[in-house]
């Protein structure tokens, strides 16, 4: 099995994966979002993870460790989406930036634990629990199916391959979900039989991991 070395250049590239799928799928997610809020989704993700990935673009290299890159990141998503999807993201993103604490360079193990740290990150930070039509719907089971697989000896390639296929499958389940939290509860079955767009563009950065790794 091979071993995957992933420093800070690994990390802007990945950064810059993702900002350039939100704005692919921004569309999308907007219409995704229209359905049970004001169909801001697509754009705010598109800002936060553009923010981010311009400021980790221009750290430089030589001197910024991948703890850096996520606490930059982190806060360049906060100040450029203060609500919503904003402050779940920021909590991620600096749980992924104390995962790599110390080091300069991270390994496959690192980066199970570091997806695992994101995931943690938006449900503390949401509070919201699988089944509750949100994005912790593709999040929780995407980490879980991650670290299931590194248990069993699967490269990153491999354990991205399983967190990408938990995690469409756990989107999709939010299609006959009832929202609990957020504006969306407050249309009950309205929302039945659509996407949650938090688990959708969860999906889109777990498409990003798995690209980037395979
Ligand atoms: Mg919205």
């Amino acid at each position: 099995m091979t071993m995957t070395m992933t420093g800070t250049e690994e990390l802007k590239s990945l950064f810059a994966r993702i900002a350039e799928a939100m704005a692919r799928e921004k569309d999308r997610l907007c219409e995704l979002d229209g359905v049970i809020g004001d169909a801001d989704h697509g754009i705010a993700m598109e800002l936060g993870f553009a923010a981010a990935a311009k400021a980790v673009s221009e750290l430089d290299t030589t001197a910024a460790d991948p703890t850096l890159v996520f606490n930059t990141a982190a806060k360049s998503f906060l100040n450029a989406v203060g609500a919503s999807s904003g402050p779940l993201y920021a909590t991620a993103l600096m749980r992924a930036g104390a995962v790599a604490k110390g080091k300069s360079t991270l390994n496959d193990d690192d980066m199970v634990e570091i997806f695992a740290a994101l995931a943690k990150g938006i449900q503390d930070r949401g509070k919201a629990e699988v089944g509750e039509k949100t994005m912790v719907d593709a999040w929780a089971p995407a980490a879980a199916a991650c670290r299931a697989a590194r248990d069993q000896g699967l490269s990153l390639a491999g354990c991205f391959a399983a967190a990408l296929k938990a995690g469409e499958a756990g989107a999709e389940a939010t299609k006959d979900m009832v929202a609990a939290k957020g504006r969306s509860s407050r249309l009950g079955d309205r929302a039945l039989g659509h996407m949650d767009p938090g688990a959708a563009s969860a999906v889109v950065v777990i498409a990003c991991f798995h690209d980037h790794f395979m």
